[in-house]
């Protein structure tokens, strides 16, 4: 296959798009998705403060390196979870990155926190994933302000984004279908959250990684197997090479026509916000989530403590 624009042999093959591109002409393709969904879906400017947040794994390092590499000023954000060898060698990936690259990095340690993700999953009766993404999310956003920052980029890609559409759409889900979108403006108590991968599919993110020499995470988090996100990434595999290019279809075509009908149906039925008793984030009830996950996890401790001391 040549690639397409230079002509030259083709390095990577873009089942999606029905061509292929040379290193040098992908990094190019790469770019320019990125440039185009900053600028349709205004995420940021030069004069913006970045904070990025960065898992280890090759969607948020391979932002990391394209945002720094076109000049923005970029910081990155590590959650580190707790959860023994995969968020060991998690850290130990991200600190080395941004070392190599001369990178700005923040670390959040949540079992500083006092919520390490084994000791909170002991403690609750949902799934482990839901609350997890909560307590990232709750850092993020939290850091994101109390530092100063002006855009939040997270590392979702056009597979992560159809497949959360989709569980979405499954369940009819206004509040989320709502809330779905490549940027979420800044509002009260919360900073704005942009996905400027989000025209990008996980191949083509994994084809830069690799291409541009970024070592990112493989291990999976032992807690991962069964998520519902993973099967309907692999049946909209099977649509996407049946029929190239239904990802972005249906992605860009719920942007276009959908999101703005479930953005109204949630205002008429607005939920009011406060800020939360012990950490100020914004909250429905009078202590956000986070922090009531966190006393759980402390009175789990207390009455594991006063068990052991009894005679
Ligand atoms: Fe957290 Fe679940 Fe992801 Fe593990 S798989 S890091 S528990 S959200
Ligand atoms: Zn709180």
């Amino acid at each position: 296959m040549k690639c397409r624009r230079c002509r030259q042999e083709a390095e990577v093959a873009l089942p999606s798009h029905t061509t292929g591109f040379c290193r040098e002409c992908f990094f190019l393709y790469f770019r320019r998705q990125i440039e185009r969904a900053i600028k349709k879906h205004g995420m940021f400017g030069p004069q913006d403060k970045i904070l990025v947040a960065l898992s280890g794994g090759k969607d948020s390092l391979a932002l990391m390196y394209e945002l720094a590499d076109q000049g923005y000023d970029v910081t990155g954000l590590h959650v580190y979870l707790g959860i023994g060898r995969s968020s060991e060698q998690a850290r130990h990936l991200v600190e080395s990155f941004c070392a190599k690259h001369g990178f700005k990095l923040m670390i959040a340690d949540m079992p500083a926190e006092g919520l390490a993700i084994p000791e909170v999953k002991e403690c609750i009766s949902r799934p482990i994933c839901s609350v997890c993404g909560k307590i990232k999310r709750h850092y993020f956003n939290r850091i994101a302000l109390e530092h100063g920052f002006t855009a939040l980029a997270t590392g979702h890609n056009l597979d992560d984004e159809v497949a959360r559409l989709f569980a979405n759409t499954l369940r009819w889900d206004a509040a989320y279908l709502s809330d779905q979108g490549p940027t979420l403006s800044e509002d009260s108590g919360f900073a704005r959250k942009v996905k400027p991968l989000y025209r990008l599919t996980e191949f083509e993110t994994a084809a830069y990684s690799f291409l541009r020499g970024i070592d990112y995470g493989v291990d999976p988090c032992p807690y991962s197997s069964g998520a519902s996100f993973t099967s309907h990434k692999a049946l909209w595999e099977t649509l996407e090479e049946k029929s190239p290019g239904s990802k972005i279809h249906f992605y860009d075509g719920f942007l276009k026509s959908g999101r703005k009908a479930f953005q109204s149906l949630e205002r008429e039925s607005g939920v009011e916000l406060s800020p939360c008793g012990e950490c100020g984030s914004p909250t429905s009830g009078e202590i956000c989530g986070v922090c009531l996950v966190r006393r759980r996890v402390q009175a789990r401790r207390q009455n594991q403590s006063e068990t052991e001391i009894e005679p």
